[in-house]
């Protein structure tokens, strides 16, 4: 037993965030509760949550008074949850051209926190969340860390894009509590080695994380490599796989490799923890008390167990709303029951975001999912992008261009991914009007055609 961590846990990380006069603790209390409220219960919490923010966005956010008034619906067009299906959708282009419009005016700018995405879709948004909100995203976050028997300063091994965006999946706490509550080691994914990959088994070996916290697809990556080994060095109580979707025969490998169980999770920057899966793996919770999503197709509805488009309210940052955010996933709900008891609705496991690595010459597998983060996020200009790879030295972005798109832009881009793709790639950038999805209606922001990079995939 961590003996260490239990004393954090239960001492020295209330002592902490109390002097800090943070919430999260009080609203983890709160939301292991809601976690089990009966179904009309909860829908009233949501709808009272979504009453507020509405009066409140059409009141202080410049942006959606006019869009309502477009639409000719306010706060009195809401009598029931349903009735949110009259406000118009939110996409990532009105974000783009709106951002400062839709700031709420009553939020003075100290409490707002600056965030970025590069997006499972390859466009950038630049955005803010109240410093409230960043409170309940801290505890959503523990909350569905728990599912998977994580908790507050157990040791993590974590496998991920970078340190930014690390910042966001433990919502921006601070170095000290990094050495005291984090306890991880992380090992780079926009940047990964065989070599690299089987060292840091070793220093996990030694570690001995709780659990292993990595991109869907690097944790692949990870188990494949760990595999051709013949003993296995690294087990954690669980693996969670997030920020790609996670295909059944890299849970299965993930699994008997690490010999635990998976939780997948899906979440967005923008929203922080949207659904997990609990301990009886049929499907991913949703953070309901915190978000209200919806699935569409062609504007309507679609019913459980038909995959839709999804469109997500946060019923709780005030600082910028995201009312009916088209977010460019496909995701299936689900009427089902859990056998957690838990009542948060289920569905399941997102559809669509899949991102290829790039495999360059020295041999290094650089993530599609880091690259949207630590590469496109950070371009001013940028209204999509997708990378594709043609063969083993040679790789060109394709990119739509938004106003602000200069040169330096383009010579950032360059430079950038020129340190992120090593010394011998060929690098070309492509400018066109828009970038086409996949047959299939999926978009992907990397593709590879290179050799070695399906087995891995
Ligand atoms: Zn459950």
């Amino acid at each position: 037993m961590d003996l260490f961590a239990v004393l954090a846990r239960k001492a020295l990380y209330p002592a902490f965030v109390g002097l800090k006069r943070e919430t999260h603790l009080c609203h983890l209390r709160e939301m292991e509760r809601t976690q089990y409220l009966p179904k009309d219960k909860l829908e009233t919490l949501q709808f009272e949550r979504l009453r507020r923010l509405v009066a409140h966005a059409a009141a202080h956010c410049p942006y959606y008074a006019r869009s309502f008034a477009d639409c000719g619906v306010g706060p009195s067009s809401l009598k029931e949850l349903g009735d949110i299906r009259k406000f118009p959708v939110l996409r990532k282009k009105d974000i783009q051209a709106n951002a400062a419009d839709m700031l709420a005016s009553n939020v003075p700018r100290s409490h707002l926190v600056e965030n970025r995405t590069g997006g499972s879709t390859g466009k950038p948004l630049h955005f803010y969340v109240d410093l409230e909100r960043m409170e309940t995203r801290k505890a959503a976050t523990i909350r569905h860390n728990r599912w998977a028997g994580y908790d507050i300063a157990d040791r993590a091994g974590i496998v991920w894009g970078s340190t930014r965006d690390l910042a966001a999946v433990f919502e921006g706490r601070l170095p000290l509590r990094n050495a005291v509550f984090e306890r991880s080691l992380v090992l780079d994914a926009s940047s990964l080695t065989e070599q690299g990959m089987l060292d840091f088994a070793d220093r996990l070996a030694k570690y001995k994380p709780r659990v292993i916290l990595a991109y869907a697809h690097s944790a692949y990556l990870f188990a494949s490599v760990l595999e051709s080994r013949a003993t296995r060095t690294v087990s954690p109580h669980s693996v969670i796989t997030t920020a790609e979707m996670l295909y059944p025969h890299q849970r299965e490998r993930i699994e008997r490799v690490f010999g635990c169980r998976v939780f997948d999770r899906y979440g967005s920057r923008e929203t922080s923890v949207i659904a997990s899966e609990c301990e009886a793996h049929s499907g991913l919770h949703i953070n309901a008390e915190c978000l209200l999503l919806e699935t569409l197709e062609d504007g309507r509805p679609v019913g459980p167990g038909e995959p839709g488009e999804v469109i997500i309210t946060d019923l709780l940052n005030v600082g910028m709303p995201f009312i009916r955010y088209a977010i460019e996933d496909w995701a299936t709900l689900s009427p089902d029951a859990c056998a957690c008891g838990r009542t948060l609705p289920l569905m399941s496991a997102v559809e669509g975001r899949t991102t290829d690595f790039i495999r360059t010459p020295e041999g290094k597998y650089v993530s599609g999912a880091a690259l949207t983060i630590k590469l496109i996020a950070e371009i001013p200009g940028i209204a999509q992008a997708q990378l594709i790879q043609d063969s083993i030295d040679s790789v060109r972005f394709r990119i739509v261009k938004d106003p602000s798109f200069t040169k330096e832009s383009e010579e950032l881009l360059l430079r950038k991914a020129r340190e992120l793709m090593g010394p011998s790639i060929s690098i070309s950038t492509e400018f066109c009007e828009n970038i086409p999805s996949e047959p299939s209606g999926k978009f992907r922001f990397s593709i590879s055609k290179a050799t070695g990079n399906e087995k891995r995939g």
